[in-house]
């Protein structure tokens, strides 16, 4: 069995994003040689989600809409956490939107649903912030 691992790194303009990263994963995996198993995707900070979803620009504003509903960004003053950070907002948005995704891999390719696609969604940007891509299996 063989395994492999890397980080991905990404620093966003704003302080909410989101990305799509299914090329740099399909890459990780093209690299690593593994033609069948796992491959695990998670963000490495509390501040950020890894998701699977649509590729569609309308859902990505429906998604910050709703989360801005959920767990506004502002006042900063409402939360507890914000003592010394104005973050709380981004912990609450990541725990919404997940952690990590694991997608098969089939044939030395993520064997995706017909409309999955990887997403980085960054809550708490403007710094570098890291992705972690593991992928466990086999060879051939
Ligand atoms: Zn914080």
């Amino acid at each position: 069995m063989g395994t492999y691992r890397k980080e991905l790194t990404y620093h966003t303009k704003t302080r909410r994003a989101y990305i799509n990263i299914t090329r740099d994963v399909e890459a990780a995996l093209a690299e690593s040689g593994i033609r069948e198993g796992l491959c695990l995707v998670n963000a490495m900070h509390i501040t950020a989600s890894v998701f699977i979803n649509d590729n569609e620009s309308g859902l990505h504003h429906d998604f910050e809409r709703w989360l801005e509903k959920l767990a506004p960004e502002k006042p900063y003053d409402q939360y507890d956490h914000n003592g010394y950070e104005d973050n709380a907002d981004a912990h609450l948005k990541r725990s919404v939107m997940g952690r990590e995704v694991v997608v098969a891999v089939t044939d030395g390719k993520l064997d995706f649903g017909t409309w999955e696609q990887i997403f980085y969604g960054e809550f708490d940007g403007m710094r570098d912030k890291r992705v972690l891509v593991k992928i466990i299996g086999a060879s051939e």
